[in-house]
């Protein structure tokens, strides 16, 4: 008999749902995933519960967790409704997982608040008291961990959509639907695409567009560590692949910075400050193994 409840995980991303049962975090890592790709909601939602159900059936799953796209408006227990992804526009994670699982504990928050708890957890912003996750994906997003706990406050931090100064040069207009060329406009992974007609993964190390990109990524860490002071910033998702991209953001933020702040983490240490994910890609799908769990320790029918 093992004592450690079995809980579910969903990374529910807008290309696909990663599903995972598991354990402890490193068992929801390693055991390979099931993944249904993101259509309507009732034809995915349909197939990722069936499979939870399969596996409830086996072995009584203990909790859920959910690390959702967003933006979510928690006021309201929904994904909000300027959300792009306008199917989903209203979709509440609560209400179709009931109709399944009754009062199973359910901890949802956005992906990348839970990325955020996961490092901090068991990667690498272990032990800090205020730590940020930022992702640089299809979008940009992030979060802020303090002593564990992501803030929501309104509805959640947005930083893909901070506004950062336009770059010489450069006349892309943006792809954000909602405000142009905001950080998620100018640099998500979508925002290359377009701006240079290919995919950021077919454009070589060499290409201006990684000069371009970790300017515009580097002012946007400036920012985040001036307001919320963290004492590591942990950079993740696909764009942040590409090689040499953090060595030259660390290098812009730390001659933006120019000083100001008097830590090494800032000048010397910039390389054990600015960080990938200690989870790699798993950050998301751990992020929901860990909300999960964080719903068992609080009971039934809470966030
Ligand atoms: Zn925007």
């Amino acid at each position: 008999m093992n004592a450690t409840p079995l809980v579910g995980a969903i990374e529910a991303g807008g290309t696909k749902m990663v599903c995972a049962v598991g354990r402890t975090w490193r068992e929801v890592r390693d055991t390979p995933a099931h993944v249904v790709p993101t259509t309507t909601p009732d034809e995915t939602m349909a197939r990722v519960l069936d499979w939870f159900a399969a596996r409830h059936a086996v072995t009584p799953l203990s909790a859920l967790g959910v690390a959702s796209f967003g933006p979510i408006d928690f006021a309201a227990d929904a994904i909000a409704t300027t959300t792009p992804k306008e199917l989903w526009r209203g979709f509440r994670w609560r209400q179709a997982i009931a109709t399944r699982f009754g009062d199973l504990p359910l901890g949802y928050d956005t992906d990348t608040n839970a990325a955020g708890v996961a490092e901090w957890r068991w990667g690498a912003a272990r032990g800090r008291d205020v730590s940020v996750y930022v992702t640089v994906g299809t979008g940009i997003g992030g979060g802020i961990v303090v002593n564990g706990v992501p803030i929501h406050g309104l509805l959640h931090p947005e930083f893909g959509h901070m506004f950062v100064p336009r770059q010489a040069g450069d006349d892309f207009v943006g792809t954000c639907p909602s405000h142009g060329d905001c950080l998620e406009g100018l640099a998500s992974g979508e925002a290359i695409a377009r701006r240079w007609r290919r995919a950021g993964r077919e454009l070589d190390a060499n290409h201006p567009a990684w000069e371009l990109e970790s300017s515009y990524l580097a002012l946007a860490v400036v920012n985040i560590v001036m307001i919320t002071s963290p004492q590591i910033v942990v950079l993740g998702g696909g764009v942040m692949g590409v090689e040499g991209l953090i060595e030259r953001v660390r290098h812009k933020v730390r001659t933006a910075v120019n000083g100001y702040l008097p830590r090494a983490e800032l000048s010397t240490n910039v390389d054990r400050y600015l960080v990938t994910p200690g989870l790699g890609t798993y950050s998301g799908v751990v992020g929901a193994f860990a909300l999960a769990q964080r719903a068992l320790d609080a009971g039934p029918a809470s966030t």
